[in-house]
């Protein structure tokens, strides 16, 4: 039997944070999921609403919250290029000023807090896989920094609470990851394909599609998140979490064609600027500190993920 702890997950009606507030449920903690609404949806929460254990709070974490928990995991942050691009000061402030109140708030209550960060702050990576120890290659000017250096800088205050104030932390470096309830508009590249691709559309690559990512399926990464915040309080991170396995963009398109049927063209877009040109987790540190690696194959996530976006889109189509 587990003892129940009250857990704050910030962003917790959105992708991530959505499959997290119901692992938590199901191993018995009490959640209170907080969020604004801004690319998280009701629709992503509305199962867990008559359970018992789980409140939510419509709120901005760029304001200060007032609550009694025991854990806090900071989830709430638009994470896909076209939404934090859309309001680029409010992505640093909800990154900067949210970080703050929720260090201020684990401070007060001494809960411990673990901070989303991002594979982002190693920008366009000279370093390749990507170890923790890899400082980075951010353009501080360019479109992606207000996510970029926001995220950067919630690292630094998770850091020097814990040395000013002695704040438990722990830092998740997360990578690329999919899976059922990302938004068909959310303007990730996994969704944008399996949506084009299910519509009949042109599937959109942007550049030669000669980048590379490694995607990691949500039910791995949550277990990621739920192994680093159990760790002991000298373990701070940041760790990687992600899956190793890496692929180009074009061979992602092609790949999702084929779970989708054929019918669907590819389409070359102009390549937004400072996109980096390769990206994949070193996770020996994960390995070594959390015994965690990922378990689900591409084939199998991109299986569950098709599936999902084919049941929603038929239920637009029939007003469902
Ligand atoms: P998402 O957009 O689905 O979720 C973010 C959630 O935060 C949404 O529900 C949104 O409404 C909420 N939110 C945004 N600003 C807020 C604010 N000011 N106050 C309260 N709530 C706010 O994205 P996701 O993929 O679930 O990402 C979750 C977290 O994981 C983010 O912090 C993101 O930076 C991080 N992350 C995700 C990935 C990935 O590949 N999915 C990769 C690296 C890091
Ligand atoms: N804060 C919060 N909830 C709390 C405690 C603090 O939102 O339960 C906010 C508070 O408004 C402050 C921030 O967290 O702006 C940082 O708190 P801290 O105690 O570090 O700073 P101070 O209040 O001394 O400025
Ligand atoms: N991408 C693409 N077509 C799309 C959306 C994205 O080719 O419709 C590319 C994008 O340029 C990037 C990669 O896919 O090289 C991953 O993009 P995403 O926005 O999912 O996440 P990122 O890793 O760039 O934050």
């Amino acid at each position: 039997m587990i003892s129940r702890k009250r857990v704050l997950v910030t962003g917790g009606a959105g992708f991530i944070g959505s499959h997290l507030c119901e692992r938590l449920l199901a191993q018995g903690h009490s959640v209170l999921c907080v969020d604004n609404y801004f690319t998280g949806t009701r629709d992503n929460i509305a199962h867990l609403l008559p359970h018992p254990q789980f409140e939510a709070i419509r709120h901005d974490v760029s304001f200060p919250l007032y609550v009694e928990v025991d854990e806090i995991y900071n989830l709430a942050c638009p994470a896909s290029p076209v939404h934090y691009q859309f309001d680029p000061v409010q992505t640093t402030k909800t990154s900067i000023s949210g970080a703050i109140n929720m260090l201020g708030l684990a401070k007060r209550v001494k809960a411990k807090v673990l901070q989303a960060s991002t594979s982002e702050v190693y920008g366009d990576p000279e370093v390749h896989p990507q170890p923790e120890d890899y400082r980075g290659s951010v353009n501080p000017l360019g479109p992606r920094a207000c996510y970029d250096e926001g995220k950067r800088c919630a690292e630094t205050l998770f850091f020097d609470y814990r040395r000013q104030h002695n704040v438990r932390i722990k830092v998740a470096r997360i990578f690329n990851t999919y899976g059922p309830r990302m938004h068909p508009n959310d303007g990730r590249v996994v969704s944008n394909f399996i949506v084009q691709a299910l519509q009949g559309n042109p599937v959109t690559i942007y550049g030669e599609g000669t980048q590379t990512r490694a995607f990691c399926f949500v039910d791995d990464l949550v277990e990621g998140l739920i192994r680093l915040m159990e760790t002991p309080d000298e373990v701070t991170g940041p760790v990687n979490l992600g899956n190793p396995h890496e692929i180009t963009v074009r061979e992602l398109a092609e790949r999702i064609l084929a779970l989708c049927g054929d019918g669907a063209r590819l389409e070359q877009r102009p390549l937004p600027q400072d996109d980096p040109t390769r990206r994949c987790p070193d996770i020996g540190l994960a390995r070594r500190l959390l015994g965690w690696e990922p378990k689900v194959p591409l084939e199998d996530g991109l299986r569950r993920t098709v599936a999902y976006f084919d049941a929603r889109l038929r239920e637009s189509i029939t007003g469902r």
